[in-house]
Order: structure tokens, then sequence, then C-alpha cells
């Protein structure tokens, strides 16, 4: 059984359509595929109508979220799977992420075309089509006008953390995303732990501290982890009762990753199913 836990469709920042997504994730061999667009659930609806008979969809969101660090704030994000849609803290966070992205998003247009760069924000907004903004669609826009050849190159260059052009977003914080997942009847895994700078920021004390307020796994195994990271990851899971993940953050065009890349096993999905109220169960036969 192939189970991929995190993709990205066209309601966040991915570029398949969530009907894409789905016939993708089929096409590839998969048999379970969680939808995890940022800060929204509004891929879910048209995914499952385009579900593939066979494929069994897993309905999640990752959330933009921060550990503060003295006067800094890490960035972290956190995947929320089966919580309830309608769970209004749920409803109310994303409303809030979504317009803190807008806000955040023109205001690094507007730093980009202060500079001469050939952008605009209604061509970024276009390319977002109503989804929560994100730098992948400012990347698009950057290719679009000849600025870079790539997404990834606009992320190594106009689009990076420690950019001039980066301007930063009031994520929630961590432990209160925890809480908020669980407390909506879902389960909290975080993604990527250690993808980019979260390091400094997810030490095995706060794992376990999160641990304690609900979470429910880690996400050891994705295109950013090494061995070394794996393997630190599998430790730490073990040593706190978590669950461990694997996926392959599947984004579309706007990343060169493919579905199924990394994987779960499916005692570790049984597992996170049972962490959850069963409000919104997993879609299709084979989970
Ligand atoms: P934002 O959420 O607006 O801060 O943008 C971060 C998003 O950009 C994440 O969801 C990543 O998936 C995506 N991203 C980060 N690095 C890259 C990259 N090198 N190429 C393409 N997308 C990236
Ligand atoms: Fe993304
Ligand atoms: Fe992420
Ligand atoms: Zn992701």
């Amino acid at each position: 059984m192939r189970i991929d836990l995190h993709t990205h469709s066209a309601a966040s920042d991915g570029t398949d359509t969530p009907a894409e997504l789905m016939r993708a994730a089929a096409a590839s061999g998969l048999d379970v595929v969680a939808i995890t667009d940022h800060d929204t659930t509004d891929g879910w609806a048209p995914a499952l109508a385009a579900r593939p008979a066979g494929l069994t969809v897993i309905r999640g969101a990752e959330f933009s979220t921060a550990v503060p660090i003295g006067a800094r704030r890490v960035s972290v994000h956190l995947l929320g799977y089966l919580f309830d849609p309608d769970d209004p803290a749920i409803v109310a966070e994303h409303q809030r992420l979504r317009a803190e992205r807008l806000q955040r998003g023109l205001a690094i247009v507007d730093l980009m075309v202060a500079d001469g760069i050939g952008i605009s924000r209604q061509q970024v907004l276009d390319i977002a089509a109503g989804a929560p903004v994100g730098r992948p669609h400012i990347g698009r826009a950057l290719v679009r006008a000849g600025v870079v050849d790539s997404v990834t190159e606009a992320f190594s260059s106009y689009l990076a953390g420690h950019g001039s052009y980066y301007v930063p977003k009031l994520d929630t914080d961590l432990r209160v995303a925890v809480q908020l997942v669980t407390a909506a009847g879902g389960a909290a895994v975080i993604a990527h732990p250690r993808g980019r700078g979260e390091f400094r920021a997810l030490t095995a004390e706060l794992i376990g501290e999160l641990a304690d307020l609900g979470l429910a796994g880690l996400e050891v195994d994705h295109p950013d982890h090494d061995a070394a990271d794996r393997a630190e990851l599998t430790e730490i899971a073990q040593r706190f009762s978590l669950l461990r993940t694997g996926s392959s953050d599947y984004h579309g065009h706007n990343k060169s990753l493919t579905l199924g890349q990394c994987t779960t096993a499916p005692e570790a999905l049984q597992r996170l199913i049972s962490r959850t109220s069963g409000a919104t169960g997993p879609i299709g036969g084979s989970a």
C-alpha cells in the first residue's frame, strides 16, 4: 500500500487543480493521498468530487505556525489531518492567515515593483486565483516576467528568507496550533521538522512538550531530510511515542518533487486515524 500524506493543489500553492491532483495520485500508483493545502480546506470538496475509485483521500491542511525564540519567530509548518473544517476556531484562524498572506504577498510585490521589477499586484492575484497567497505565486509571476527561469531559482534569490524582499507574516503560535487541530478532532503532525531553519526551534525538549499538548506525529521521511535528519527524528519520535509519517510535499510544477517520493507505513496511518474523533474520516476504500 503506497501512502503519501502531504500534497498541495492550486487551492494553495501547488499547480494541479484538486481534481488533477487526485488523478495524478492515482496515476502514480498511490493508494492513499492526503490533500494538505496551506491554511485552507477549500480544495477538499473538488478533490473528493474527482476522487478516482480505489483512491483513499485523507483531508488535511498545512498550518503556518511559528515558535518564538527570544525576539525572533522561527517558522514551523504543522499538518492537521481529519479535523472538523467547521470548527469555529479553525475557521477563524484560516481567515486570519489568509488575510495575513494577502497583505504580506502584496507588500513583497510592492518592494519588487519599487525596485523596477516587472510584475504587478494584479498579476500575482490572478496567479493565486483566490488561493491564500504564497511566495510561489510571486515566483511564477517572476518566471512570466523573465526575471528568473524557475520558481526554485526565485526562491534562492528574490524570494529567499534572508533576501531583501522578504516580508514576514504573523503565523499561529505552534503550541496553539497543535491544540487547535487536536481540539477540532484532528491529528497534528509536524511537517518537515528539519526542512529549513526549524532545527533552531524544534528541540527534542519542545517536541516532548508538544506531545503532551496532543501532537500525534513527526513527518520523518521528507525530501528535505537527509539520512542523519531521519535517524535523529526517528529517535525523537520513539522517545515521545509519536507516529512517523513520510510524504512527498508535492507542489505540481512549483517544485521538482514527485508524488509518492516518500511514503507512510500503513500502521502509522492507522495510528493517525485512531488519534482523530471521526468527525472527518478518510474517504475511500483502502484505509
Ligand atoms: P510562503 O508560505 O509564502 O512563505 O512560501 C513558502 C512556500 O514556498 C512553501 O510552501 C514551500 O513549499 C514553497 N517553497 C519553498 N522553497 C521553495 C523552492 N525552493 N522552490 C519552490 N517552492 C518553494
Ligand atoms: Fe507550499
Ligand atoms: Fe511546508
Ligand atoms: Zn507542504
